[in-house]
């Protein structure tokens, strides 16, 4: 039975899971194998140990359906989690709806959203294999916010490779990341030959996700002390967000509530994951009727206009290839989009999701995004990141939907983060400044055909 009496659900701090919960386990087919860049054939453990430490590697291999949570890592979490599951009635009331809309808030970890869960394992293991420093790339900056503060606990050093973009539009999280004690690079930069090579051929560049993600993969693979960490996409990422959703089944079942739709806004698509995976699990176990739905922007539109293929995951080609979503590893997004979600592919764990159709995946216009950034705000009272509006749009859809069909559907969806560092993109909104923009099919067409020789043809 729902109860009618709840604002807010809270766990008690004994209650942040114990394990992290492997959706492979689950799935219908094993996940397509990582080709090697230059062969196109399978890689192995070994060919990442420049990379990542030796557990994460195991992780990211893994089928095991759970894997235990170190104390440390556990005991840091205790800093924030397990995070508050409000009910939106407010915003329920506002869209005079039957549905009842519950969210998960993230963004009370000292980043400000998800990606601490991951970066703290990480740092985690690194350190427990000797590692001196991490070197990263950022978008928006919340990851190179929570990988410095990850660092900065285990006594790592921290290199981050900012989109040169964001760099000059977004100068806090860079103050941000400095005060935990990592040193950021706007990128392309001249500190690795992959910056110095795009810089070459575009002078102007205002950098990418690819482009920074080559140049810190450059730099660890080129020093022995150091390794590298990505904040989304791989499977060991996904992993490690898994508490969220844990907590969540946890939580609703104190509502007396069981979700009829899921929502969570995807950019390489780890807080989708994490949120989802847990009750995905349940679905593919128990056979439920749950829906889930995965938000994006138009702009960078990797679910629903990607190609389902394998690509590189950078930009130069430093990384191997996964077969994912993808606009092609030279997308650049465009200059005009404000809302975050940048990166070309998807996560494959996420991709082969939406190919069997578990999964649906729906992209929305920047304007319709802040509009329900900003209805949520005076709702609910949190700023949320244009990243979470996404969410919050497809919330806000299904709620109005469920007004159109008379039915009390029950909604969960994924605060990601909140906006506190995102409020230019937020004037721009004010001022009538943002524009949508819809990424033609063509220039994805155009950049499937640079795929290196090794994987034309793979499928
Ligand atoms: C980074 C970020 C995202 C997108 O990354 P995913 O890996 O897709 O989760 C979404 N929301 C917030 C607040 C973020 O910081």
């Amino acid at each position: 039975m729902a109860r009618d009496d709840v604002t807010k659900i809270l766990l008690d701090e004994s209650e942040i899971p114990t394990h992290w919960y492997n959706i492979v386990s689950d799935l219908p087919e094993p996940p397509s194998p990582v080709l090697h860049p230059g062969t196109g054939q399978p890689i192995g453990p070994d060919d990442l140990a420049p990379l990542f430490p030796m557990a994460l590697i195991m992780q990211e291999v893994s089928s095991e359906p759970t894997i235990e949570i170190p104390d440390e890592v556990r005991d840091i979490y205790k800093l924030w989690r397990p995070t508050p599951l409000y009910r939106a009635r407010r915003l329920e009331k506002a869209l005079d709806t039957p549905a009842r809309i519950y969210y998960k808030y993230e963004g009370t970890s000292p980043a400000g959203s998800h990606k601490p869960n991951t970066a703290i394992a990480q740092a985690y293991y690194n350190k427990q294999e000797g590692m001196k420093r991490l070197t990263t790339e950022t978008g928006a900056g919340q990851w190179g916010t929570a990988l410095s503060i990850a660092c900065n606990f285990f006594g790592l050093e921290c290199t981050v490779y900012m989109v040169k973009a964001s760099y000059f539009h977004k100068p806090y999280r860079k103050s941000m990341i400095e005060a935990y004690g990592a040193t950021i690079y706007p990128s392309p930069s001249e500190q690795t030959q992959a910056g110095r090579q795009v810089l070459g051929e575009f002078p102007d560049s205002p950098g990418s996700l690819g482009i920074a993600i080559s140049e810190a993969v450059e730099d660890a693979a080129t020093h022995d002390d150091a390794h590298y960490a990505l904040g989304s996409v791989l499977n060991h990422v996904l992993l490690h967000q898994t508490v969220i959703g844990q907590e969540t089944i946890k939580q609703m079942e104190k509502a007396g509530e069981y979700p009829d739709v899921v929502v969570g806004c995807v950019g390489g698509g780890s807080n989708f994951a994490g949120f989802s995976f847990p009750f995905i699990g349940q679905r593919l176990r128990e056979n439920k009727k749950t829906r889930f739905v995965a938000a994006e922007p138009q702009a960078c539109p990797t679910l629903t206009k990607g190609e389902y293929t394998y690509d590189l995951g950078d930009t130069v080609g430093l990384t191997p290839a996964m077969k994912m979503h993808t606009l092609g590893h030279t997308f650049i997004p465009p200059s005009i989009h404000s809302g975050g979600l940048r990166y070309h592919g998807d996560a494959p764990l996420v991709s082969q999701l939406v190919n069997d159709g578990i999964v649906e995946a729906v992209a929305h216009g920047q304007t319709k995004i802040f509009d329900a950034g900003v209805q949520f705000a005076r709702a609910e009272g949190i700023m949320p990141a244009p990243e979470a509006a996404h969410a919050i749009r497809s919330a806000i859809d299904e709620a109005l939907a469920a007004r159109e069909a008379g039915e009390g559907r029950v909604i969960v969806f994924n605060l990601s983060g909140h906006g506190h560092f995102d409020m230019g993109a937020y004037d721009a909104y004010f001022s009538g400044q943002l524009e949508d923009f819809e990424y033609p099919e063509a220039a994805i067409k155009d950049a499937l055909t640079k795929l290196p020789p090794s994987l034309a043809g793979v499928t």
